[in-house]
């Protein structure tokens, strides 16, 4: 949330969780939640590629493959940037399933913010082996059937839909 107006500077004393008019220059700030896309690449239907948070929030933990989208990017084109750096693999966009979108929080810098993410899925033929990257210290092949905690709470929510989908429980 902004203390002063981020048009004129002037400061803000009144505003809701959904942004504020400033009172000075009469321009409207909104809050939104920060747009992420995800790539979840799955190998006979029952296992999944994750990774290790090499930066906090939750260094240290399982995550899904992705990251957040530039301003005005096609969550498709963000998704496959991300897992490039993530990974350093290439994919098609052409390839990736919508699984779903979810609502989650983001703790950052002392601020708590609102993310929206994209779950997208891939089918990979091959059980590609990777070591670490700038941004995922370890890589993991999960079985849907032996899941480790994320670090995220969307993630566990998506990968335990996941597990129902692929008619395992
Ligand atoms: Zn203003």
């Amino acid at each position: 949330m902004f203390k002063y107006c981020p048009n004129c500077g002037a400061e803000i004393k009144d505003q809701t969780k959904q942004g504020f008019k400033c009172p000075s220059c009469h321009k409207s700030t909104f809050y939104n939640s920060k747009p992420t896309a995800t790539v979840t690449p799955v190998y006979r239907e029952k296992e999944i590629l994750v990774g290790v948070r090499e930066q906090d929030p939750h260094k240290g933990s399982f995550e899904l493959l992705g990251g957040f989208l530039r301003n005005g990017e096609d969550p498709k084109d963000g998704a496959v940037r991300e897992f490039q750096e993530e990974t350093g693999v290439m994919i098609d966009k052409k390839d990736l399933r919508l699984f779903d979108v979810l609502v989650d929080k983001y703790p950052y810098e002392g601020n708590t913010y609102f993310t929206l993410n994209f779950f997208y899925l891939i089918t990979f033929e091959k059980r590609i082996i990777l070591e670490s990257s700038e941004e995922v210290s370890r890589f993991l092949w999960m079985n849907l059937d032996r899941r480790v905690h994320m670090a995220f709470e969307y993630e566990n929510v998506v990968v335990d839909k996941l597990a129902k989908t692929t008619g395992r429980e």
